[in-house]
């Protein structure tokens, strides 16, 4: 069991600045608690945090982020794991959202890549294939099956530019969003876009649940953007966004339905599985 002792208190909102901010209470994560694949408790309580100004949300008293990298860097690559290939395993909007924008010959960049099974799917449409991973034992595999995969973004070769950015499950970990979306931009090719999937605090079962929504039960999701944050973000135009589902699963509803009922009578539902699609893709294009 890791104890956690050092915090990160934020005065301003991580990602406009502003200082109307609105303390919504402890989050209510399960326990016994991990931190991806390492067992943590808090020496005190983290909460969600709301920003007035971009609608935004955030964990308050949130880890400090040197600790969460070393979490990273030793796990097992485990928890964002499936066996199914990647446009089987997503919800089918989030599959065809994504296919637009990825052409033969076209480079891509994965950041948060795991294993590489959105990458496999950008080999056979014949993209130049490119990730980013923290974990030695995903970066490992990564690479055994082809792509190219650096452990950070330092380690990308200067000069190098991408036509798409993939940030999958990513942003919600990334402490200092605007800085990192920042040089993501430095790493686009002219016209490059960046593709998000990533929580959604403003979709109707975040309102309804708030500190206990199961995507805060989590404790290495820290950061929660909205669209009106990327609306906002410079170097890039807000090219589209979409409320969707995370898994394609979730999207099937006979499946959704069962699961819901059963969690339901066990008093444990925190909306998951949700009763609508509470993650957004989110398609910024670059812009000079
Ligand atoms: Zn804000």
């Amino acid at each position: 069991m890791r104890r956690v002792t050092q915090y990160c208190h934020l005065r301003t909102c991580p990602f406009c600045g502003s200082s109307e901010l609105v303390n919504k209470g402890a989050i209510n994560f399960p326990q016994p608690l991990t931190f991806v694949d390492t067992p943590v408790s808090f020496a005190f309580e983290p909460q969600l945090w709301r920003c007035r100004g971009c609608l935004s949300g955030f964990v308050q008293d949130a880890l400090a982020e040197k600790e969460a990298l070393e979490m990273y860097a030793a796990n097992s690559g485990k928890r964002w794991a499936y066996e199914e290939p990647f446009q089987l395993h997503r919800d089918p909007r989030v599959v065809s959202g994504i296919r637009t924008h990825l052409s033969s010959g076209g480079k891509v960049l994965d950041i948060g890549c795991n294993t590489g099974m959105f990458l496999d799917l950008c080999s056979e449409l014949g993209c130049h294939t490119h990730g980013v991973e923290l974990s030695h034992q995903a970066r490992r595999l990564c690479r055994d099956k082809g792509h190219a995969c650096w452990p950070d973004l330092d380690s990308i070769p200067p000069g190098m530019k991408f036509d798409v950015l993939t940030l999958f499950d990513l942003i919600e970990h990334v402490f200092e969003p605007v800085p990192f979306l920042q040089r993501c931009r430095g790493l686009l090719s002219e016209k490059g876009k960046v593709l998000i999937l990533t929580g959604d605090i403003n979709c109707p079962m975040a309102r309804l649940f708030q500190r206990s929504w199961w995507y805060l039960r989590y404790a290495d999701h820290v950061r929660f953007p909205s669209p009106r944050f990327f609306s906002q973000l410079p170097g890039y135009r807000l090219k589209e966004w979409a409320r969707v589902y995370v898994f394609r699963k979730l999207a099937r509803g006979t499946d959704r339905y069962r699961d819901l009922l059963k969690r339901a009578l066990r008093r444990n539902y925190h909306g998951y599985p949700p009763l609508g699609p509470d993650h957004m893709l989110v398609i910024l294009e670059a812009v000079s």
